[in-house]
């Protein structure tokens, strides 16, 4: 059976990897599913891929749409609620925030831009989508399910990466306050841990750092997109309804 046949769920970050994998997921459930990122190009792809606009395939309420916008700026992330509400005639219902970015440098060299820009997408950029979202559902008396991708670096740290772990981290925390705040109004909020997976974010990354946390991974091997997907697909669904605050790893064991 479809799992979120009645919803509209709302990824950022849907242009590639791993939102890209969610969005598919999703679609397959039945939801409806907004896709946004910076990149509108690679967001339309995504559409594309669900079946476009008006598809009937997978998606039982009949579409999926795409939007541009830089999650990091409150005027846009504001604008991208009112544009899903409009296109949609409804709040989204399950929103997940893959959206995020890495600047890599060593702390000793770590330029101040670095660090502001890291912060703005990953953590600020998850705070206005969370923001907007619940105002959302809150003024409307919608229930909904909010799904932020966090880091398993987020816990452990990194070597070169104190504003992305600083970020991840910062994401967890905000994602256990969001679950306390709105419980009573219906919204669950959790975060997800990915270790090391395989996406054009990991991709540029020197084969010998790759074959070294390949030999870390009890499981052996790097997760795919998909890996991340089932699981965000189970947090968005009913199959989780009394799991809020929680920050699921999906690492093949990396860091117990
Ligand atoms: P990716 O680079 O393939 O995709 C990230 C997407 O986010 C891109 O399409 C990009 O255009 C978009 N984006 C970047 N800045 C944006 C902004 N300001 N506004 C809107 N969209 C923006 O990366 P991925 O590996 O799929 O990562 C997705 C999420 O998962 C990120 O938050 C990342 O930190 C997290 N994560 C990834 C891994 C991994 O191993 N790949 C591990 C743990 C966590």
């Amino acid at each position: 059976p479809l799992r979120l046949r009645s919803a509209l769920a709302l990824v950022t970050g849907a242009g590639s990897g791993i939102g890209r994998a969610v969005s598919v997921r999703l679609a397959k459930e039945g939801a409806a599913v907004a896709a946004c990122d910076l990149d509108g190009a690679a967001a339309r792809e995504t559409v594309r891929l669900l079946g476009g606009p008006g598809s009937k395939e997978g998606a039982p309420r009949g579409s999926h749409a795409a939007f541009q916008a830089d999650v990091s700026e409150a005027r846009a992330t504001r604008r991208l609620l009112e544009q899903v509400q409009a296109c949609f005639s409804r709040p989204p219902s399950v929103v997940v925030s893959c959206a995020g970015i890495t600047r890599d440098e060593f702390l000793l060299h770590m330029s101040e831009d670095d660090w502001d820009k890291v912060i703005a997408v990953n953590l600020k950029g998850i705070f206005l989508v969370t923001q907007a979202a619940a105002q959302a559902l809150v003024s409307t008396g919608c229930h909904g399910s909010i799904i932020n991708i966090s880091s398993i670096i987020g816990k452990v740290g990194n070597t070169g990466q104190t504003n992305y772990a600083a970020s991840k981290a910062g994401v967890i925390g905000l994602t256990q306050t969001v679950a306390r705040e709105l419980g009573r109004h219906g919204i669950r909020c959790n975060s997800v841990l990915p270790g090391f997976i395989a996406t054009p974010m990991t991709q540029k990354m020197p084969q010998k750092v790759i074959d070294k946390v390949t030999s870390m991974i009890p499981m052996g091997h790097w997760g795919d997109p998909e890996d991340v997907a089932d699981v965000v697909a189970f947090l968005a669904s009913e199959d989780s309804r009394y799991i809020t605050g929680a920050s699921v790893e999906v690492t093949g064991g990396l860091f117990m």
